[in-house]
């Protein structure tokens, strides 16, 4: 080899090293964490559910926040394909029952097969499994999502009976709206409050300060009577109540924990068509799952998955000179058939890559979980 050429290839594998570096750089984040993983599966999962969330819905919010969001964190990344069992589009009890029971139902119906036979939750399993459980939703408690994964009905909107079924999920921590479903305003309220205080629950309809945290071993908070209002309307709890539950599990297991926390209102807005309100939601949604990673990189042993049930609003961003001059246009005032993305990061989140049916996430975590 001459002496020119000799130059002009070590310049060149300078650049492609110096070119692998910057690449390894960007790709450093979860592989630091299942590098120092304690085990390479996890011991807890936090599953964030964004109401209506699709692809499109993301890149608005990307676009919204300057081109950043922490979606862009995650390597791990699958498509679920939502369809219920009688219909291409799937509402959220359909789709819910699926994620957290691993079975296809029809629409309206929750934590029960088309044939109404009783589909036990991810989360109930783990009850059993002496793990805690719990969830942090902007909707009621009793709402369609955070209700498949305790309650059993044929209709969502049957809200009397998933209160009830509410009473005997044994959860140890729940954050939402839907007081007045546990309350003394009636006798069937009034019993429900009854059941849940005799069973050692602290009710509470502000915030749980840090002694009622480390003294309590089961906590509801009430955000709301009735519904949360909007982000837009000085809703704040969201990302401040997913990081208390998750620290609060983590100090009161000893197997380990599962949390589903959901951005309810997200779905809302779409529904209503309404941007300001929509892009706000995920706002809040997004801020709630970068707490959510920052808990699992110091932890180590939890699996941050982060989906949707459903795409809602037929969503398309068109054109637009800066990323702030959004142009958002939806094509239906309800939910869609499109397959939704599905993000994982820390131990067992490569389970998660590919493209798969909504039910296979539930296969999916009991497999990282270990369970068989
Ligand atoms: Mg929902
Ligand atoms: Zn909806």
């Amino acid at each position: 080899m001459d002496k020119n050429k000799f130059w002009k290839v070590g310049y060149l594998v300078l650049i492609a090293v110096g070119i692998l570096a910057f690449n390894n750089r960007q790709i450093s984040f979860a592989k630091v964490v299942n590098k120092d993983a304690k085990n390479p599966l996890p011991k807890n999962i936090i599953l964030l559910i964004g109401d209506g969330v699709g692809i499109s819905q993301i890149s608005a919010h990307q676009y919204n926040g300057f081109n950043k969001s922490y979606f862009e964190w995650f390597e791990n990344i699958g498509f679920q394909k939502t369809h219920s069992a009688d219909n291409l589009v799937t509402d959220s009890a359909a789709s819910g029952t699926s994620i957290f029971g691993g079975k296809k139902t029809n629409n309206t119906m929750v934590g029960v097969t088309p044939d109404a036979a009783v589909v036990k939750s991810l989360f109930e399993e783990g009850k059993e499994r002496n793990y805690k459980a719990g969830f942090v939703v902007t909707s009621t408690v009793v709402h369609a999502t955070p209700a498949v994964t305790y309650a059993h009905q044929l209709l969502r909107g049957n809200y009397q009976g998933i209160a009830n079924d509410l009473t005997e999920c044994d959860f140890d921590f729940m954050v939402g709206g839907g007081g007045k479903y546990f309350d003394r305003r009636n006798k069937a309220s009034a019993v429900r409050k009854k059941v849940l205080t005799d069973k050692g629950y602290y009710l509470t309809d502000t915030e749980p300060s840090p002694k009622k945290l480390s003294k309590e071993d089961k906590i509801i908070w009430f955000t709301a009577d009735n519904d949360p209002p909007y982000a837009s309307e000085g809703r704040k709890y969201l990302p401040g109540a997913s990081q208390m539950a998750a620290n609060f599990l983590k100090q009161k297991s000893e197997n380990g924990f599962l949390l589903m926390i959901e951005g309810s209102q997200i779905d809302w807005a779409l529904h209503a068509n309404n941007g300001p309100n929509f892009l706000d939601e995920m706002k809040d949604f997004d801020n709630t799952i970068v707490r959510m990673l920052d808990f699992a990189l110091k932890d180590k042993e939890t699996l941050v998955i982060v989906t949707g049930d459903h795409e809602c609003g037929g969503l398309a961003v068109n054109t637009g000179k800066k990323f702030k001059d959004l142009k958002l246009a939806f094509t239906a005032r309800r939910h869609t058939a499109t397959m939704i993305p599905v993000f994982a990061f820390g131990p067992g989140a490569e389970e998660f890559t590919g493209i798969y049916d909504n039910t296979d996430i539930y296969f999916k975590m009991r497999k990282v979980l270990g369970w068989e």
